[in-house]
């Protein structure tokens, strides 16, 4: 199987042909369901790639594997030339791959103050082995945090006390407090209103510009994506179809990435083929079509599209797409 990703200098994050299979009890049995398909990419240091997808296509099973919270079926995943460890306290990984979720309520203790959920980072094992601070260091650290997220001197609040958009912040601020390598984001502001969205996203990518960590950007929002990111990894049915550059979009060869730039509200349409609008549902993983998955949504499939998986092509470095259809 080809390399997805253009061999590009210094890789932080390899996935070698990832694949997580769950298995689900139903009235036939016990089935497998592949939620993530042989996967591979790389992420550079300082890279912001995104990964877009539709709700319920393996993204977050994808984030959650390189974030170490549940292991690959099969595959590998690497972290700075090393295999990735699980997710633990002393892992030696703590502090430099950090994660911030969609609703970051769920992960802010609420009997602890904000600042003091920030400090904790800094204070566990795996960080302390790395970069010992004292309690002054970690106060001046916590309290700068909060100004470049805009919530300076509210470190003495509890989560009750803020706005979904201003705990998102707080999140932002606990992740990027250890001056991480990479942050993975998995719909960091899919739960907040537009207006709110566009500030959160303006205060990443501050913080991205400022500290220069890679990013891993998860959304099922083309547009978001695009804003955010240099690069882009489109996901369906637990498989990559197309990796390309950010501003490509407007000329993306995949009809199912042509579909989703389609529906941006700024979209152009793709490479002369005029908009390819998506029907229907994402088929359930457990039960794939045959050939390519996209074929049964499709609205160039051809008879081999049915029988056959079509195989990467690349069409420049950097952009490499799977798709039978790919004559202009
Ligand atoms: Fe459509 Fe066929 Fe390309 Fe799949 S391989 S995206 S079904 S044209």
């Amino acid at each position: 199987m080809p390399e997805l990703s253009a061999s590009r200098a210094e890789p932080l994050l390899v996935l070698d042909r990832v694949t997580r299979t769950f298995f689900v009890r139903t009235a036939h049995g016990e089935l497998p369901l592949k939620a993530v398909h042989e996967v591979s990419f790389s992420v550079d240091k300082g890279e912001c790639t995104g990964l877009v997808g539709e709700s319920g296509c393996g993204k977050s099973t994808l984030g959650r594997m390189v974030c170490g919270l549940l292991a690959p079926t099969s595959g590998t995943i690497s972290f700075a030339g090393a295999p990735l460890p699980q997710a633990s306290p002393s892992s030696p990984v703590i502090g430099r791959l950090q994660m911030v979720f969609q609703d970051p309520f769920s992960s802010l203790n609420p009997r602890m103050s904000v600042g003091a959920s920030v400090a904790e980072g800094l204070g566990s094992r795996g960080y302390q082995k790395r970069s010992p601070m004292g309690r002054g260091e970690i106060r001046e650290r916590v309290r700068d945090i909060f100004a470049r997220v805009g919530l300076a001197g509210m470190e003495g609040r509890y989560p009750h006390e803020f706005s979904g958009g201003q705990r998102q912040r707080v999140a932002l601020a606990r992740a990027f407090v250890t001056r991480p390598d990479i942050v993975v984001c998995d719909e960091p502001v899919s739960a907040l209103d537009a207006s709110v969205q566009a500030q959160v996203l303006n205060v990443m990518r501050d913080l991205q510009e400022e500290y220069g960590q890679a990013q891993l950007f998860i959304s099922h929002n083309l547009a978001v994506v695009g804003f955010m990111c240099s690069r882009v990894l489109v996901m369906y049915l637990g498989e990559i179809v197309e990796e390309l550059a950010a501003d490509r979009l407007a000329s993306a060869a995949h009809p199912y990435t042509q579909a989703l730039h389609g529906a941006m509200p700024t979209r152009t349409v793709g490479r002369g083929k005029g908009l390819v609008v998506l029907k229907g549902e994402l088929p359930s993983p457990l039960n794939p079509p045959s050939g390519c998955p996209f074929h049964p949504r499709c609205p160039r499939a051809m008879d081999i599209c049915t029988r056959m998986a079509p195989d990467w092509t690349e069409l420049a470095p950097g952009w490499r797409v799977r798709c039978h259809c790919l004559d202009d």
